[in-house]
């Protein structure tokens, strides 16, 4: 059968429902898969809250705090294609970049804020969402602070730069009474998708290995925080690795039980005195499944794979923004490129406006950084680990 085939044969929706309902949820209360076309419905709740949706059609504002690349060149310009958000503030240190902005995006002045005037925010009837973009050790203040604001949060990867954080970052907004969602774009494209749909499903058998690799060349500034230990809590596992970690879960629909790892060699040390600059790992999962994982900042890779009873499957590019191929044993994936940060901006703001759960939580985020806290102590030690998430 092929690729298309198999995708659009189902009634998308009603497929979705009953292999979400099939699947459950994770001891966490994580939905398993994340590939229905909207946020997750709570059962009954389902046809009372759509109604409630219609009446919601208004934009929700959501402030960028960290304009840095990512903010810059993904972000922002993906809030010029989203339905149900849009960019309405931002959160900057430097004058230069608020102007700019100010400019390009017609942002009013009262939606403009500095670090110092953050917290001003919760006056702000235009902001409704906070998207923290800063480096990963600041994520944790941000979000505890923007909850005390009573604004949703999504915070990008990895939550935080440890799992004592990210909890703190949950209490802040379940105290508070706002969403959390962590910035995981693939879970909105199509490809990554797809990888879940064959896992999961077990389209062919029951999966029996996962490959998964995530590396750049990391040049330029030495003095970067992705070297700083304290902002980024770790080298390319904390950055890249993690979205091994979640390829390998998502095609799986488990987390693992155990972990060994090891760091590589470190030959650029005048870039890696901090923070590691490779490290291999495997994680083994209940089924017996393995996962095969690596990530380095001097290597440029970008794969997920899987091998299954009766087939396999390879995205390669993998996690990039765009441009991910993929193909099975039955040929080429023939699935469309989308814009992944529109997707996931979108659907966090109809889980906010329609009161459901997203299916990127905050939870998910603290369940990822117990994984990579556990690799990392499987790589000092040399020992296995066992996870318990
Ligand atoms: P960046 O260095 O380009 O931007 C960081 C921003 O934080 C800058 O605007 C900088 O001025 C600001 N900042 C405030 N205080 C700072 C401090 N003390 N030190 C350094 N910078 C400070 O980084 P980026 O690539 O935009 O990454 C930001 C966050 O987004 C990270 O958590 C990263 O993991 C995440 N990210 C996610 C994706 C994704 O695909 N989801 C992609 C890139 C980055």
């Amino acid at each position: 059968m092929k690729q298309t085939d198999f995708y659009f044969r189902h009634n998308r929706r009603e497929f979705l429902k009953d292999f979400s309902l099939a699947l459950g949820v994770t001891s966490l209360g994580l939905p398993l898969v994340s590939f229905a076309s909207g946020c997750q419905p709570k059962g009954e709740e389902k046809q009372e809250q759509s109604a409630q949706g219609t009446a919601q059609n208004k934009k929700l504002g959501i402030a960028l705090v960290g304009l840095g690349s990512y903010a810059t060149h993904q972000l922002a310009p993906a809030l010029q294609e989203t339905e149900h958000c849009y960019l309405a503030g931002i959160v900057t240190g430097t004058p230069s970049k608020a102007k700019e902005w100010k400019r390009k995006y017609k942002i009013p002045d009262k939606n403009i804020y500095t670090y110092d005037t953050y917290d001003q925010i919760a006056d702000n009837p235009d902001i409704d969402i906070i998207y923290i973009v800063l480096p990963n050790g600041m994520h944790a203040e941000y979000t505890v602070r923007g909850a005390k604001a009573k604004k949703h949060i999504i915070s990008e990867k990895p939550m935080a730069t440890s799992a004592a954080d990210c909890q703190r970052m949950l209490d802040a907004c379940r105290e508070h009474n706002v969403k959390l969602s962590i910035g995981y774009r693939l879970h909105f494209e199509p490809h990554n998708q797809r990888v879940m749909e064959l896992g999961q499903q077990q389209v062919y058998g029951p999966v029996k290995e996962v490959e998964a690799a995530d590396s750049f060349v990391f040049t330029g500034n030495p003095n970067a925080w992705r070297l700083d230990k304290k902002l980024a809590g770790g080298g390319p596992l904390m950055d890249l690795g993690i979205y091994c970690v979640q390829g390998a879960i998502y095609t799986l629909g488990q987390s693992p039980v155990a972990i060994t790892a090891k760091f590589g060699q470190v030959t650029r040390p005048d870039y890696f005195d901090e923070v590691e600059q490779s490290i291999s790992w495997e994680m083994e999962f209940p089924n017996g499944a393995v996962a095969k994982c690596r990530s380095s900042y001097n290597d440029n890779e970008g794969l997920l794979s899987g091998k299954a009873e009766k087939g396999w499957w390879k995205l390669d590019p993998a996690y990039s923004y765009s441009g991910i191929k993929g193909e099975t044993s039955e040929g080429t994936m023939d699935l469309p490129q989308v814009n992944q940060q529109a997707r996931q901006m979108d659907d966090f703001a109809r889980c906010v406006k329609e009161n459901k759960e997203t299916r990127v939580p905050g939870e998910m985020g603290l369940r990822d950084v117990k994984i990579l806290e556990a690799i990392y102590e499987a790589a000092r030690t040399g020992k296995r680990v066992e996870v318990k998430v």
